[in-house]
C-alpha cells in the first residue's frame, strides 16, 4: 500500500502514522527521518542537505525529491510505504508521482485527518504548565482539578508563548494555505479519502482500517 498521510496540527498524525505503519508492516517516511538517515549514511544528497540545513538555508526542492527517490527505491519500501511531510508542495508531489511511475508504482490513498479549525484550536491552545513543578496539563484531554492551580504542588499554571491563540492560529493558518492546493492536486487526481479526525482515537484508526482493508 502506497500512502501520503496528510493532517493539520493537532489532528492526532503522528499516532494514526505510529498505528498504520505497525499494523501493515510498512515504513513510515517523514521528511526529517529520512534526512537525518541520509546524512548518517553520507550520501551524495545527504551531504548536500547537510550543507544547506548547517547554513540555516532551505533544502532545495531537487535535493528532498533524490533523497525521497533514494529513500523510495530502497528494498523495505517493496510492499509499500507510509509518507507524512512530503510531498508539502505541488511541485513536490508532481515529483512524487514520477518517482513512483519510474518505479511502476503508483500513489494508493492520500489519508487527509480531517478535523475542524476550531477544534484544532482548542486542542492545540489547551496545554499548561505548572510554574514550580514544570508538570503539563491539557484544558481539555487532561484538566486540574482547580482552574489554573497545579493538582500536585499547588503552583500556579501558565501557558507558554507557543501555545498562544495568536502563534497557533498563525501556524495554522500558513498550513492551510500550504495544505489546500496540494489536496485539490490529489483531489483532481481521486486519491483523498477524508477521515474524521474528531473522533476517539480509537475510532479515527478504525476508520482507517476500513479504507486500507480495500487495498488487500
Ligand atoms: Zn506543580
Amino acid at each position: 500500500m502506497n500512502l501520503v498521510l496528510m493532517g493539520l496540527p493537532g489532528a492526532g498524525k503522528g499516532t494514526q502514522a505510529e498505528r498504520i505503519v505497525e499494523k501493515y508492516n510498512i515504513p513510515h517516511i517523514s521528511t526529517g527521518d529520512m534526512f537525518r538517515a541520509a546524512i548518517k549514511d553520507s550520501t551524495e544528497l545527504g551531504l548536500q542537505a547537510k550543507s544547506f540545513m548547517d547554513k540555516g538555508e532551505l533544502v532545495p526542492d531537487e535535493v528532498t525529491i533524490g533523497i525521497v527517490r533514494e529513500r523510495l527505491s530502497q528494498d523495505d519500501c517493496s510492499q509499500g510505504f507510509l509518507l507524512d511531510g512530503f510531498p508539502r508542495t505541488v511541485a513536490q508531489a508532481e515529483a512524487l508521482e514520477k518517482i513512483l511511475s519510474d518505479l511502476d508504482r503508483q500513489l494508493q490513498y492520500v489519508i487527509n485527518i480531517d478535523v475542524d479549525k476550531n477544534i484544532l484550536m482548542d486542542r492545540l491552545t489547551g496545554r499548561r504548565i505548572c510554574k514550580s513543578c514544570g508538570a503539563t496539563y491539557h484544558l481539555v484531554f487532561n484538566p486540574p482539578a482547580v482552574n489554573d492551580v497545579c493538582d500536585r504542588c499547588g503552583g500556579e499554571l501558565y501557558q507558554r508563548a507557543d501555545d498562544n491563540e495568536e502563534t497557533v492560529q498563525n501556524r495554522l493558518d500558513v498550513n492551510l494555505k500550504q495544505t489546500q492546493p496540494l489536496l485539490d492536486f490529489y483531489e483532481a487526481k481521486g486519491y483523498v479519502r477524508n477521515i474524521n479526525g474528531q473522533q476517539d482515537i480509537n475510532i479515527v484508526f478504525e476508520d482507517i482500517n476500513k479504507l486500507l482493508s480495500t487495498l488487500r
